[in-house]
């Protein structure tokens, strides 16, 4: 039985396809948007729209922006010979929230993962390679220490030895399994300043 009327139910239906939103949290979103003014909400389904449409990945780096490289790219200040690897933008922010790296990163988006059928062609790893053509001193490998995070770094590691870059691994303070967006600052710094070669 449709107790709501089937535009409700479309808009609790909606909400429970986001991540991490169950169906009573679906339906208490859908009834606190509905009692939200109007002009908040145009505002909101606005900002959802624009987003999606303008944000693409950094022509360097391939996190996520609305132009065509990324702020930390673009900066001058920051030491271009020094990328950090990440998992994703979400691992990114949680670094640069510590103020204390000043080099480059590069966006894996996503790990290797054998068990779930992800390969090294469906993550960037074709970018960063690209990228070790110019002058780089050293790759820090920051992917997660899940057995995805540490089959990536291992795969990094060896494609890039060849080439005669330094790579070094951050130090396993990180918890295992541990997504590096949850883990604090103090514990973030650590494990960059920690890091050993492999
Ligand atoms: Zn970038």
């Amino acid at each position: 039985m449709d107790y709501y009327s089937s535009q409700i139910s479309r808009l609790i239906e909606q909400f429970s396809r986001l991540p991490g939103i169950g169906p009573k949290s679906a339906q208490r979103l859908a009834f606190h948007l509905i009692s939200m003014p109007a002009d908040q909400v145009h505002e909101l389904a606005q900002t959802i729209v624009e987003a999606r449409d303008h944000i693409r990945y950094c022509r360097e780096c391939c996190t996520l922006t609305d132009q065509e490289v990324c702020p930390i790219c673009a900066n001058p200040a920051r030491d271009h010979r020094t990328i950090m690897v990440v998992e994703t933008p979400r691992d990114l922010a949680a670094y640069e929230k510590t103020g204390k790296y000043e080099g480059v990163y590069h966006v894996l988006h996503g790990a290797i993962s054998p068990m779930l059928g992800v390969g090294p062609g469906d993550i960037r790893l074709k970018e960063l390679m690209e990228r070790l053509r110019g002058d780089v001193d050293e790759v820090i490998i920051a992917t997660n220490s899940s057995l995805e995070g540490e089959t990536t770094a291992m795969y990094i590691s060896k494609l890039i030895k060849p080439a005669g870059i330094r790579v070094s691994r951050i130090a396993s303070g990180v918890p295992v399994g541990g997504d590096l967006e949850y883990i604090d600052e103090v514990t973030l710094l650590r494990a960059l300043e920690g890091r050993t070669e492999i």
